[in-house]
């Protein structure tokens, strides 16, 4: 008897048809002999449509209060899921985050889990039910509902196994697995059977979104197992075929097997970036530029800073879209009055394609190879940053659906 904590996506639950199919496989589960923790999202498209409704009534509502709408989305998912699981023959309860409790800090609509209380989950999964926990919210220390973050369903239902040293954590989707890149943009990706957990955090720190990043830092943190699996197969096909589909996250020194070059292609569509000309080249000028926009608690992602030149220096980083006006208005005030800088020009439509590899370590001559590829689409490379094991561009966002074409044929990922 193994505990097992399995998540659901939107899609996976995304009508009462698909719920009861969930329910089904869930029941397989139990009456196989497991101790199961289902962690649902909410239906799919339910998230965006309570956090708009927000946004017909103000344009910047108060985080508090979003957080407050966009948890019931989850808890709608998981009553329905209580009630078919019940229909199955399944002793069942579901609970909201609050309930369990899942801790979190106080930053609304990203917030982070502090702590899990298992003893409910336990008693009740002694007590022979599927327990059904809320995926995506938690509750501060003053009792106010947070939110983890879009996505963060992944993160509540690693957390959760973490919390209670669960056998496996199963992240059911409506893709059966990891893929090369994202099948939704080159149709040759292909599914990993098992890719590194420094890869997948990788990938999802560069936009994958089939795991969300914090999911993986769990993962990784507390050697959860974890498999991405697809929801939509027949609930009913054979547990040894089930357990044994998908891919599996690996940590690299358990692994025999050599490690391809490239793993992966990540992209993130909605970059933005911004560069401030003719800063003036003295100590402390980064700190003066970013210290705002950090204080404002947006991510910036690739810093370049050019040579100087008669003590004037152009400045260039990235933001997410989302973010690119309120870090524009923010650099006006403090930039250009404060500091004396030239100009400061901006394009909110690039976006960022990364190579991602383990093998990047110890193999040559990835990155000219994608740099070549990239010249001979006639895609010109904006800003480029590395690591050990991935190489990101940042290119017009007309490209990015060619370059992730062209960078998946070249390094041979529709290839076994
Ligand atoms: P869920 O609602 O189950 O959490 P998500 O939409 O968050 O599902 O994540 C699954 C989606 O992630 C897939 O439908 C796919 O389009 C996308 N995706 C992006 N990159 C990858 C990748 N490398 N492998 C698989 N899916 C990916
Ligand atoms: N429902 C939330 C979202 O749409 C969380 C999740 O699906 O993981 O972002
Ligand atoms: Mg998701």
């Amino acid at each position: 008897m193994a505990i097992i904590v399995h998540k659901y996506g939107g899609t996976s639950m995304g009508s009462t048809e698909r719920i009861q199919n969930v329910a089904k496989r869930v029941a397989k589960w139990m009456r196989a002999g497991h101790q199961i923790v289902v962690v649902p999202s909410a239906m799919s498209g339910e998230t965006n449509r309570l956090l708009a409704l927000a946004k017909e009534i103000a344009p910047n509502p108060s985080p508090r209060e979003l957080d407050q709408i966009a948890a019931t989305g989850e808890q709608v998912s998981s009553g329905l899921l209580a009630i078919a699981l019940q229909e199955q023959g399944i002793d069942s309860i579901s609970y909201a985050g609050w309930q369990v409790m899942v801790r979190t800090d106080s930053a609304f609509t990203k917030a982070r889990i502090m702590e899990i209380d298992d003893s409910k989950i336990l008693a009740d999964l002694n007590a022979g039910k599927a327990v059904v926990i809320t995926g995506f919210q938690g509750v501060d220390p003053d009792g106010n509902i947070t939110t983890l973050g879009r996505g963060g369903s992944d993160t509540s239902a690693v957390a959760v196994a973490a919390a209670l040293k669960a056998d496996e954590c199963l992240i059911y989707t409506d893709v059966d697995g990891v893929y090369t890149t994202d099948p939704r943009v080159c149709e040759d990706a292909r599914r990993l059977d098992h890719i590194t957990f420094e890869e997948m955090l990788e990938m999802a720190s560069l936009g994958s979104k089939v795991l969300q990043i914090r999911s993986v830092e769990f993962a990784g943190k507390y050697k959860v197992k974890t498999r991405v699996l697809s929801s939509l197969t027949d609930p009913m096909i054979p547990l040894e075929q089930e357990m044994k589909s998908g891919t599996l996250i690996t940590f690299e020194e358990d692994s025999t097997m050599e490690a391809a070059v490239i793993s992966g292609i990540a992209f993130n569509r909605d970059e933005a970036k911004i560069t401030i000309i003719d800063v003036p080249d003295r100590p402390g000028i980064a700190y003066q530029i970013l210290g705002p926009i950090a204080e404002a608690n947006i991510d910036v992602d690739m810093i370049i800073q050019n040579q100087s030149v008669d003590s004037k220096t152009d400045f260039t980083f990235t933001v997410p879209r989302a973010e690119y006006q309120k870090a524009l208005d923010l650099l006006k005030n403090s930039v250009q009055k404060h500091i004396g800088a030239k100009e400061i020009l901006g394009d909110a439509k690039v976006s960022k394609v990364s190579v991602v590899g383990v093998g990047m370590r110890s193999h040559v001559g990835v990155a000219s190879k994608m740099f070549r590829t990239l010249s001979e689409e006639g895609i010109n490379i904006l800003m480029i940053s590395t690591s050990e094991i991935k190489i990101s561009v940042v290119i017009d966002e007309k490209y990015m659906e060619l370059a992730v074409r062209a960078l998946h044929k070249v390094f041979e990922l529709d290839q076994k």
